[in-house]
């Protein structure tokens, strides 16, 4: 027996059918900037999932940093798996709670593409050089990014994205005074969604950061069995496989903190929302409670966790002495830039002085561009060094203040 193909329509219905009535529909989206088509068989959220991953930024986040330089070996975490590890979690969380996995799924992919490079020594060093202009923050920096930085489409610049996802860059930024965030203000209380990904974002750090200071040798397991929540968790591995040691027992109790953090937040979750008498998007909005989030004891457990984590490996000298590195990268760039335009890349360089400054037709990349008010050069110069990876930012940084004579 043959079945007809699955169209927009039958998606909708799906939702409708599905999800719980607390979970955002994409029928209800307050939807795009730039009116477009429905597309025949894809949601707008499914639209701006594929648009996302397709986009320059999310490639880009596979040479930037998480926690340590990209460079530093090719097993640990990158922006861009860590991206991954998020999104996977973030849609079985959707998915127990009934929620929107599509929209959930574009919010977690989304998340991090505003990093600049070198991780938070990076963002801080924008915005000290940015301060007179509004500071840098990734999120805002992510928002901007998909609406109008990513050059793909004829019809409009950026992604043209919906605004339930554009919305979750402001929502996790909490800065509500910045001029961009004015068509989000009166939205309310974050979708649960948002929230999930938010949430999720911390489970995925603080286990894998622990894993990663582990494999690179900043801290060892000693150290760890004095932290509560690793030595439960390792109590608990040793109870269900008794035996284990060295690798095997470190990615089994890896493997425990991550599906304790999930079951905890699944359990407490869907108390609140029962508690708080949830019964659609609309009570979503209107609460001013956290509806996602862990039980007072995991809450507790990973404060000290993170604790833990923050001054043992995010402060460790081997991290700092990177993160050091790149943040002087950051800002010597800034300041030869600044003073010297003409050797930004002819792109961005349009984008300060117009059109004329460079003589020749523009490229093609150039037609969506050329349609937003020209932002000024302090602007132009953050926009282009967040948007590099590490090793871009790297060797930029050489081409410009080593002696060679490099093209
Ligand atoms: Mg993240």
């Amino acid at each position: 027996m043959s079945h007809p193909p699955l169209s927009a329509a039958d998606w909708l219905a799906h939702e409708n059918a599905w999800l719980a009535p607390y979970a955002m529909r994409s029928r209800m989206s307050r939807g795009q900037r730039h009116p477009e088509d429905e597309h025949p068989f894809r949601s707008l959220y499914q639209r701006d999932r594929e648009r996302i991953v397709h986009c320059t930024a999310f490639r880009r986040m596979t040479g930037k940093t998480q926690v340590l330089v990209a460079s530093v070996n090719d097993h640990h975490r990158t922006r861009l798996t860590h991206t991954l590890e998020v999104t996977q979690v973030a849609r079985t969380v959707a998915r127990r709670l009934r929620l929107n996995e599509d929209l959930t799924e574009a919010i977690a992919l989304a998340h991090d593409i505003g990093h600049p490079p070198f991780g938070h020594a990076g963002e801080a060093a924008l915005n000290e050089c940015l301060k007179a202009h509004g500071g840098f923050d990734h999120n805002l920096f992510g928002l901007r990014r998909v609406d109008e930085l990513e050059e793909r489409y004829p019809d409009f610049p950026g992604l043209n994205l919906s605004f339930e996802v554009r919305w979750a860059f402001v929502a996790h930024s909490g800065r509500t005074d910045a001029p961009e965030c004015g068509e989000f203000r009166d939205a309310g209380s974050p979708l649960l969604e948002a929230q999930v990904v938010d949430v999720v974002d911390s489970i995925a750090y603080d286990t894998h950061d622990t894993d990663d200071a582990l494999g690179l040798g900043l801290i060892n397991l000693d150290e760890l069995a004095n932290v509560e929540f690793w030595n439960r968790a390792a109590d608990r591995v040793r109870r269900h496989t008794p035996g284990l040691s060295g690798h095997p027992f470190r990615t089994a109790v890896v493997r425990e903190l991550l599906a304790w953090q999930v079951t905890d937040l699944l359990e407490e979750t869907s108390r609140r929302i029962e508690e708080a008498n949830i019964r659609s998007v609309e009570d979503v909005r209107s609460t001013s409670s956290v509806l996602v989030g862990f039980s007072p004891e995991v809450r507790r457990l990973k404060a000290v966790l993170e604790q833990f984590l923050r001054g043992r490996v995010y402060k460790h000298h081997r991290v700092l002495r990177m993160t050091a590195n790149g943040k002087r990268i950051l800002q010597a760039l800034f300041a030869e830039y600044l003073q010297s335009p003409e050797l930004l890349p002819e792109k961005h360089l349009r984008r300060w002085a117009g059109a004329d400054a460079v003589v020749g037709p523009p490229p093609p990349g150039w037609v969506t561009a050329n349609r937003l008010p020209l932002p000024g050069l302090e602007c132009v110069v953050g926009d282009y060094l967040a948007g590099m990876t590490d090793r871009y930012a790297q060797h930029e940084y050489r081409r410009l203040f080593l002696p060679s004579l490099e093209l």
